[in-house]
């Protein structure tokens, strides 16, 4: 009974936009700090496995923009850029700019979710059954040449670093 009191209670807390807007997931998605790093994106009810659970949407750059965009960024000396996935060998997605709220999810070793490219677009299904309150991770699978990414995500099997061995 308590319990679900205090259910009630947080979501009359959060305002809509602490939630993944409903036309970009048929699951109820919560925004809010992560446990592995910054913010994350949270199941707020259980997904079954082997369902798509949001699609990785954004601008569409070449390589060439994306390694552009990369080194203004590194210019600046703006925080490395996080919201770049890759589609294809043409085309990488910036997640940044119209993003669905899916580059928000955070990088662990031992995920809950894996990439599938379907049709010219990228989409994160359910690698297993995902619990309620259950944050949501991809595998980066940073290339093994790129810069190394150092990886805290806390899984027993942590690689130590998101990029691929
Ligand atoms: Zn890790």
């Amino acid at each position: 009974m308590s319990r679900v009191r205090n259910h009630m209670s947080r979501h009359q807390q959060r305002s809509r936009e602490s939630y993944i807007a409903p036309r970009n997931s048929r699951y109820r998605l919560l925004i809010d700090k992560s446990t592995i790093h910054g913010t994350g994106i949270f199941a707020e009810e259980a997904i079954p496995r082997g369902r798509k659970v949001i699609e990785y949407m954004g601008q569409r750059l070449t390589w060439a923009q994306a390694a552009r965009l990369e080194r203004k960024l590194e210019r600046r000396g703006a925080p490395k850029n996080d919201y770049l996935a890759q589609l294809n060998h043409n085309w990488i997605i910036n997640g940044a700019v119209r993003g669905s709220g899916a580059e928000l999810i955070n990088h662990s070793c031992k995920p809950n979710l894996t990439p599938r490219r379907i049709r010219g677009r990228l989409f994160f299904f359910s690698r297993r059954k995902i619990r309620s309150g259950e944050e949501l991770t991809v595998d980066y699978a940073v290339g093994k040449d790129a810069p190394r990414r150092v990886c805290r995500c806390g899984a027993v099997k942590c690689r130590g670093t998101m990029n691929l061995k």
